[in-house]
């Protein structure tokens, strides 16, 4: 057996934040339980209200989950059989799986290697070459993804966007709270997407998700398809739709936890800067560029030999995880789409050498140089 540290070490700690709020969560459950409206209920009207004004958007529309408002989004674009989709390979599943589901394709995009986001000068290579390569399909629409917490490079990819008649989707899953340019995150584009998954900068104690959107009309769409494609009232259907809605419950938790989210994000990144500035002789730590801010929904370096640091961190009791060890593009399944090692090289050589740290507002700093020093004894 290792030597055992002194505190257990959270990779992400929702303990620590649960005891700072948990009165006032206890509280706002109460409420819905006494009142009864468990869907659609006041606080998932008042979320969608302070969600939308807080990031900038006209209107919030919260849903069942992240990976529900990505689908939901795509639908009301009306994205089907024949489209093609550009999405960086170096993220979730969910932001591609969503749309292999509704028969369009997945076009990979590789990465930056120091942001870890959809690379510009990829996206547009590919889309230089697009007719030779794809002649049978009809591009779309871009889903960047702000990975880790950081927004992608929106000036430069909206004006791909419109020189080629596409939409721009922001899957701001780990992002909210973010900013580009001054604008928060789900604010940029137009049209964005969260998730409320527990461990995400802003989550609930289960599932749960956002669409935000400035259009009117794409609006009342993605309104009617959460709810079974209804039409003026409940039971007239006008489109083929889904069942995704946030539960009132989980509505009044996000209410909570909300209010503390400003003195968080100041918290994440202060962890963020010790690690920066004690680590970056050592291995390569993230870069957030100048013009935006990060939520740090993970605090991810690279490392040559990361599975020795890996091994040597958990025999001191320190935990680390891998986001994400296959880029989408390898994945089995997308193997029909064709794709083999070596077509997206810097995602690929990312994979290989990336880890993540444990990285949450509640890290002391006692905590913190633990885990640094863990790091500087294992890369030797
Ligand atoms: C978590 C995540 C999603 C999906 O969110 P769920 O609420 O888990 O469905 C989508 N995209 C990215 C990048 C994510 O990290």
């Amino acid at each position: 057996m290792g030597a055992s540290p002194a505190h257990k070490i959270h990779f992400i700690d929702l303990e620590a934040q649960r005891n700072r709020i948990a009165l006032d969560i206890n509280q706002r459950i109460a409420k819905v339980l006494n009142r009864g409206d468990f869907i659609m209920g006041l606080e998932v009207a008042e979320l969608e209200d302070k969600l939308a004004t807080w990031v900038g958007s006209r209107r919030c529309l919260t849903c069942a989950n992240g990976t529900d408002a990505l689908q939901i989004a795509l639908m009301a674009y009306g994205v089907g059989p024949g489209d093609a989709i550009f999405v960086p390979s170096f993220t979730f599943i969910a932001t591609a799986e969503i749309i292999s589901l509704l028969g369009a394709t997945p076009i990979f995009v590789d990465s930056e290697e120091d942001t870890f986001n959809l690379s510009t000068t990829n996206l547009k290579q590919l889309i230089s070459n697009f007719k030779k390569r794809w002649p049978q399909l009809n591009p779309r629409g871009i889903i960047p993804v702000d990975l880790f917490g950081q927004p992608a490079d929106y000036d430069a990819i909206n004006e791909i966007a419109r020189d080629h008649g596409m939409f721009v989707l922001e899957d701001a899953a780990q992002s909210f709270g973010s900013t580009y340019k001054g604008h928060r995150s789900c604010g940029i584009t137009g049209i964005a997407t969260t998730s409320f998954f527990p461990a995400k900068p802003l989550g609930c104690y289960g599932d749960g998700g956002a669409i935000f959107c400035d259009d009117q009309e794409l609006t009342n769409i993605i309104d009617s398809i959460r709810v079974h494609g209804k039409g003026v009232h409940k039971y007239e259907s006008i489109r083929i739709g889904v069942n995704s809605r946030l539960d009132t419950i989980q509505a009044a938790i996000l209410l909570s936890k909300f209010s503390i989210l400003e003195d968080e994000i100041v918290k994440r990144n202060k962890v963020a800067s010790i690690y920066t500035e004690r680590l970056s002789k050592y291995v390569t730590t993230p870069i957030v560029r100048n013009d935006r801010t990060s939520v740090w929904a993970q605090y991810s370096i690279l490392h040559d030999d990361r599975d020795s640091l890996i091994s040597h961190l958990k025999a001191a009791g320190i935990p680390t995880a891998i986001y994400y060890a296959t880029p989408l593009h390898l994945q089995p399944a997308f193997a029909a789409l064709g794709y083999k090692p070596g077509d997206l090289p810097i995602c690929e050589s990312v994979s290989r050498r990336i880890v993540s740290l444990p990285m949450h507002p509640y890290l002391t700093i006692e905590i913190q140089n633990q885990i640094i020093d863990g790091i500087i004894g294992g890369i030797n």
